[in-house]
């Protein structure tokens, strides 16, 4: 449950009180008007809620029969600025696997801005399987990123991989990606969520819907103004394609949550010839957008080369998705 001060309460000792009746009391989470919230776990004590609202300092007590109700008042939008992530359009979220150099995040983002691409993906720090592959170029290419982004008029998004990194993911992206790796990093979530940016939240490649929404409501309740679900497969048995892309787990985040929620089906497939076909299948089960690796020389890809769809192929995918939008195709 969460227990609000009142403006003028004495926090020390409202803690002390609920102490004492044996209940569990997280660190406070301060709202931008000033309201102390106090997450209050009851363990295997049961406290009265009018007993709780009666003591000194406390506004109000809310309990939920759900363990993630910011999650479930959240609604189907995320704004950036002046851009949406929404039911509306179909957002298009794409870009290289890895930041490999200036020119090279300038050239692709050059091209996917002509084609209407509004968001630039691009790893500066790459969670990798092998402690010998490509780890990613860091902080400079944070910078080359923003460069290229504010050059062509697009948004950044860019994983932050380690809680050091926050400030400088912050200090340059636009949103804040999580991977499936770090999904379940608490740690992680809690200090992106004091960031105060809008996150987008991979789904790990074995965790339940449940899961993730809990990890959505970690950072969400630590300060993050919205959070974009990202299915990009899960587990499967067949190594036919990388993952297993969960379309009923988007459907259901869409469609019975009101939530927003892309597709990466990049990393789903690891394929590029099924990457155009599970695009538009994503955006008819409720997605509000996909995410596209995108190399315009993926032969030669420090990372995820045989994914990369080629510019001109996201330029066809950028057209039929808005033809999609137009025929009510979603
Ligand atoms: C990525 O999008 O760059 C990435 C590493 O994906 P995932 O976390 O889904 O593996
Ligand atoms: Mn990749």
């Amino acid at each position: 449950m969460i227990v609000t001060l009142k403006q003028s309460a004495d926090e020390a000792r409202v803690r002390g009180e609920l102490a004492r009746r044996g209940l569990w009391v997280g660190a406070s989470l301060r709202a931008l008007d000033g309201t102390v919230h106090l997450p209050v776990g009851e363990g295997s004590t049961r406290v009265k809620l009018d007993e709780l609202e009666g003591v000194e300092g406390v506004a109000t007590v809310a309990t939920s029969d759900s363990p993630h109700p910011l999650v479930d008042r959240h609604g189907p939008t995320v704004r950036v600025g002046a851009a949406v992530i929404g039911p509306r359009v179909p957002a298009l979220v794409a870009g290289p696997c890895s930041v490999e150099s200036e020119a090279q995040i300038d050239r692709i983002a050059r091209a996917l801005a002509a084609s209407g691409v509004g968001w630039l993906r691009g790893g500066a720090f790459k969670p990798r399987s092998s402690p010998y592959a490509f780890q990613g170029a860091g902080t400079e290419a944070l910078r080359w990123m923003r460069r290229a982004a504010d050059a062509h008029g697009m948004k950044v998004v860019t994983e932050v991989l380690a809680e050091g990194d926050v400030p400088a993911v912050a200090e340059w992206a636009d949103v804040l990606q999580i991977g499936s790796r770090n999904m379940a990093n608490y740690a992680l979530l809690k200090q992106v969520g004091r960031a105060s940016k809008p996150v987008l939240l991979k789904r790990a490649m074995s965790a339940t819907v449940e899961e993730w929404l809990l990890a959505g409501e970690y950072l969400l309740s630590h300060g993050a103004p919205g959070v974009v679900f990202c299915e990009r497969g899960v587990r499967g048995f067949d190594p036919s394609t990388r993952n297993l892309l969960d379309l009923g787990a988007v459907a259901l985040l869409a469609h019975a949550y009101g939530l927003p929620v892309i597709v990466d089906p990049s990393h789903a497939t690891g394929r590029r010839e099924l990457i155009l076909p599970l695009a538009r299948a994503a955006i008819a089960a409720g997605a509000a957008g996909v995410m596209i690796e995108t190399h315009d020389a993926p032969e030669h890809a420090k990372s995820d080369g045989a994914q990369a769809l080629l510019p001109g192929q996201v330029a066809e995918l950028s057209r039929d998705l808005a033809a999609m939008a137009a025929g009510g195709g979603r």
